[in-house]
């Protein structure tokens, strides 16, 4: 079927469009065009409400069915970042049309055009898109599109995804197999985007929204082709810090993208916080949500998603750190935790709870690694050559190949010096060469002469020759080579050993101040631990276990391979507030307390209050002093008083 050329009708330019009407719409002027329609503001007479009016403007069936899926789905869709349809039908005069609520908003490709935007504005823009793409997923809709054409963006910076035109849905399939992908494909298409397929994934949004996030990082158009590592020079430094997040997003393979777009969004989010408290300081932002707020970590999507009944301790773990959070996200409980806080020392700064105006809550879970692996070597086989035995008769053996070989099954994670091992099939027999298979050469002593003449002494008579000593006068003697048997064996030889060593990563705590650093790490407690096939995708998944992973694979080196690998994780909780003290930034540092209930022990105990309990063990680090200088001061200056009126006394006495 050949598509019908796309007409175009009814492109009107601003100024002859006065008093057009459709059905209920009065036509202002045009304000926009995308490939498929024509915007125009309008307004809805009866109800006096500026909206925006789409008129199709091709009128090939596909291009027709294309705005009617799109109509459809928006208007059976709800997401507070996508931009809702408020009305659709055909007319007449104009023919299909569709109907948004007007908005005060730019496309994002505009701003994009002015230069690279503020930190906190890109990464609002890129949560939401990450929401409101979470949302499509789940509904099964994949939307092909994302791009900042199709991103609209409000003063407020509120952000809005439009255009479903090409959007993959279950129930509503449309072939698209006929369109020129050429004309389609964007910068932010992923590599493998085919239109006729039916068959669409979320990766593919997941990869342009990368692709976006690059643009509002580094102010310019994502590579493309295939991206091993991002050109740094001259780039935004939050570029560099962004890097293995965006690497992973835009992967030209799908499966190794995040398994949603929010969990992508979080990680950049964690990636980029150290610049993002910095630009957080602008009291401009902190009309934006300035809220509670709880940040997956990329491990633990993988982990729940793949074992959640393998792993209870880490889903208790989870289910803890979540309570954990939902509590201390009250606002109200902070306040108290923090005058308690305060209550409990002396020389603390009084009424921590009320001093501190907060700006941003923030939760989130930071994981320490550790992999023990226990390698096998085997060095590359060596022909090795030496007397075949007297009861050795060649074989058949079928050759193996080296890492084929049973070798003695592995003592848990011992090292072991191993030994030295014959390659089964690798043998060859032939005759000794040095006595042509008579297992006797030459006699060296006597030349194979049986006899001979030991050395005369001086001023003694000429000594007589005697039979040799070493072969007994036969002239030949056991050839050593082959020991005397005549054949020879040549085989293939190979040295093994085991060595086991473990790896760490703490990667997941980088760019957190040293102290609450080290703090999380002495509060670290086990959450997992399992052997793990370190060729299993799903590790993958979480940035620095993937990292730890391969670099346990590559420390294999051309002579080794992990036999087995046991990994340890290690979890700590923070919530980390921002926030003004005194007109000053601040920012501190909850650490939690995680007991797994074994560890707890003593289970009859009648539980305590869940929150004392969660919160009782919590350390404050913070980045400002929290000390109470003043009554330091009085404190100091009394004793100094003390002191001076007792040493004045007794020099009165
Ligand atoms: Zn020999
Ligand atoms: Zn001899």
């Amino acid at each position: 079927m050949s598509t019908p050329r796309p007409t175009i009708r009814g492109e009107r330019r601003s100024n002859d469009t006065n008093d057009l009407e459709l059905r209920d719409y009065r036509l202002h002027e045009q304000v926009g065009q995308d490939e498929l329609s024509i915007i125009y503001r309008a307004t809805h007479q009866t109800l006096n409400r500026p909206v925006y009016v789409a008129i199709l403007r091709r009128h090939d069936w596909i291009s027709n069915s294309r705005f009617q899926l799109a109509a459809r789905l928006a208007a059976s869709l709800s997401h507070p970042h996508l931009l809702p349809v408020i009305d659709a039908g055909h007319d007449d005069r104009y023919g299909d049309y569709m109907v948004t609520p007007y908005i005060d908003a730019r496309p994002l490709s505009d701003i994009l055009a002015e230069g690279i935007p503020d930190l906190s504005f890109a990464m609002r823009v890129i949560n939401q898109m990450a929401a409101v793409l979470d949302y499509l997923h789940e509904q099964q809709i994949v939307h092909r599109d994302v791009q900042p054409a199709n991103i609209l963006v409000t003063p407020q910076g509120n952000a809005y995804l439009t255009n479903l035109s090409l959007a993959a849905a279950p129930d509503t399939p449309l072939d698209l197999s006929t369109l020129s992908e050429a004309e389609y494909l964007t910068p932010y298409s992923a590599p493998e985007l085919h239109l006729a397929q039916t068959e669409a994934h979320r990766a593919l949004d997941i990869y342009s929204l990368g692709a976006v996030a690059y643009h509002l990082l580094s102010g310019e158009l994502p590579p493309s082709g295939l991206i091993a590592e991002l050109d740094l020079a001259g780039k935004p430094p939050a570029l560099a810090l962004a890097e293995r997040v965006l690497l992973r997003m835009l992967s030209p393979q799908p499966s190794l993208r995040f398994p949603s777009a929010g969990a992508a969004a979080n990680s950049l989010r964690l990636a980029l916080r150290t610049l993002l408290d910095l630009t957080t300081t602008d009291m401009e932002e902190s009309r934006w949500e300035a809220c509670a707020e709880w940040f997956e970590n990329p491990l633990e999507l993988a982990l729940t998603a793949e074992l959640s009944d393998l792993a209870d301790q880490f889903n208790d773990f989870l289910t803890e750190s979540r309570k954990r959070a939902d509590h201390l996200h009250r606002r109200d409980y902070l306040r108290k935790w923090l005058n308690r806080w305060s209550r409990q020392h002396p020389f603390r700064r009084q009424s921590l709870g009320q001093l501190i105006e907060f700006e941003t809550i923030a939760s989130y879970n930071i994981y320490f690694y550790e992999l023990k692996v226990l390698y096998e070597f085997r060095t590359s086989p060596k022909p090795q050559i030496r007397p075949m035995q007297l009861d050795e008769r060649p074989i058949a053996e079928p050759v193996i190949d080296l890492w084929k070989m049973q070798l003695p099954p592995p003592k848990d994670f011992a090292s072991e010096a191993g030994g030295e091992v014959v390659l089964p099939g690798s043998r060859r027999f032939f005759t000794c060469p040095d006595c042509q298979g008579s297992g006797q050469v030459q006699c060296p002593q006597c030349q194979g002469k049986g006899m001979i003449k030991p050395r005369a002494k001086r001023g003694e008579p000429e000594p007589v020759e005697q039979t040799c000593p070493q072969c007994r006068g036969y002239g030949k003697v056991r050839c050593e080579k082959c020991a005397g048997n005549g054949n020879l064996v040549e085989e293939k030889v190979f040295h093994w050993s085991r060595k086991a060593i473990a790896h760490e990563n703490n990667d997941d705590s980088e760019g957190l101040p040293p102290r609450v650093q080290a703090l999380l790490r002495q509060r670290a407690r086990k959450v997992y631990e399992a052997e793990i096939d370190l060729y299993d995708s799903h590790w993958h998944s979480a940035g620095p276990l993937s990292m730890l992973i391969e670099k346990a694979i590559k420390e294999a080196g051309e002579q080794g391979r992990p036999l087995r690998a046991l990994l340890q994780i290690k979890g700590a909780m923070v919530t980390q507030i921002n926030g003004l003290l005194d007109e000053q930034e601040c920012e501190l540092y909850l650490i939690g307390q995680y007991e797994a209930q074994a560890e707890a022990g003593a289970s009859d105990q009648p539980s305590r209050d869940s929150a004392e309990r969660l919160l009782g063990g919590e350390t404050l680090v913070s980045t400002i002093s929290l000390w109470n200088w003043e009554r330091i001061a009085l404190v100091v200056l009394s004793v100094l008083f003390v002191v001076m009126a007792v040493v004045v006394g007794s020099m009165m006495m």
